[in-house]
């Protein structure tokens, strides 16, 4: 599969541009350690994410989405493909670089996690927690790291005089703006986002969303955020790559995809999101059976035995990765013809 071409304010070279990324993780069995199989986590992804946008990853849990992000920070080595990252003038081949050259491009990419109560040392005050960072990229303890932790701590909407408390003293929303400043410190160009709202109330969600748009705004960043949450997802995201056991199956703009799903996964997903109206019915199309396991897809589409459109050819044969309209590609034999439901 080859990557995207750019188009409109994509004119620019992506921030990161993965090609054909697969990582997969050996089964061993007896006492030999004998490689009897592969589970195929990431399966020939290719995706591009552009300086200043989101780019959603959205799945079942089990899909890939964080195994993917984490080959992009090169917490996995892969097992194929390329990744380019190009913060500022530089470019850098990912999958190419030694531990050393690693850690010079580490603080150009940082991870904001889904718990911020595990996410956070507790032993830890605020103030040791967001200067980490910089202390451990050569900044000491002085009046401009003072400095640099209040306005990272202002930055997020917490008050600087609460730095020299525990994590325990703030409420989840709290310590997910802990977590925004810390994943902030180093001014980094790409962050990736693991769920972030997900283990915080309702009410508190919105606000994180919208603190997380903000900063983007001012700073330019670049989000790569993986949730489950369509809504989230619709909130915030621009472009946005469905998951299915280790595959893109469909890519498009945010609008484009709610609007106007091109494959029968996305549509299943969108026809689960909750409608808060006693009156409306309930959706007619739903989710039904398990994930595959990705040790042992099944032929032909990975999606044919839940597919309430398949049809013989799915069961033998693996659809190709089809444009559909520019900008929106899926992964589907009948991509361009089934009558599927957005939701608005
Ligand atoms: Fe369904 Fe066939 Fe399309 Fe797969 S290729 S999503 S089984 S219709």
């Amino acid at each position: 599969m080859t990557n995207e071409r750019p188009s409109g304010h994509e004119q620019q070279k992506p921030l990161l541009e993965i090609t054909n990324l697969k990582k997969y993780f050996p089964i061993e069995k007896g006492l030999l350690r004998r490689v009897v199989g592969y589970v195929r986590a990431v399966d020939d992804v290719s995706l591009s994410v552009y300086r200043g946008k989101t780019m959603g990853l959205v799945g079942e849990s089990g899909s890939g989405k964080t195994t993917l992000a984490h080959c992009v920070l090169r917490a996995y080595d892969l097992t194929e493909g390329e990744i380019i990252f190009r913060p500022g003038d530089q470019e850098y081949r990912l999958n190419e670089l030694e531990a050393k050259e690693l850690r010079q491009v580490r603080p150009h990419m940082q991870m904001i996690f889904q718990d911020p109560y595990s996410s956070l040392d507790p032993r830890k005050t605020v103030y040791d927690i967001v200067s980490e960072p910089l202390r451990l990229n050569g900044a000491t303890r002085d009046a401009a790291l003072d400095q640099r932790v209040r306005d990272l701590l202002e930055a997020v909407g917490l008050d600087y005089r609460h730095m020299k408390r525990y994590p325990h003293a703030f409420s989840g929303g709290q310590r997910q703006r802990v977590g925004i400043a810390r994943a902030l410190a180093l001014n980094p160009a790409l962050i990736v986002c693991d769920e972030p709202v997900s283990a915080l109330d309702v009410s508190v969600q919105a606000q994180i969303l919208n603190l997380l748009s903000d900063l983007q705004a001012q700073l330019n960043l670049t989000y790569l955020f993986i949730a489950h949450n369509l809504r989230v997802i619709q909130h915030i995201c621009d472009d946005v790559a469905v998951m299915y056991v280790g595959k893109l199956m469909e890519r498009a703009r945010t609008d484009d995809l709610f609007r106007n799903p091109r494959h029968p996964y996305t549509e299943a997903l969108l026809s689960a999101i909750p409608i808060p109206d006693p009156d409306r019915p309930l959706p007619e199309q739903g989710l039904e059976g398990e994930l595959p396991d990705p040790a042992n897809p099944p032929p032909g589409c990975y999606f044919h035995p839940r597919c309430r459109y398949a049809q013989a050819i799915c069961q033998v044969e693996a659809p190709p990765w089809l444009e559909t309209e520019p900008q929106h590609f899926s992964r589907c034999h009948f991509a361009r013809e089934l009558p599927l439901q957005g939701s608005i």
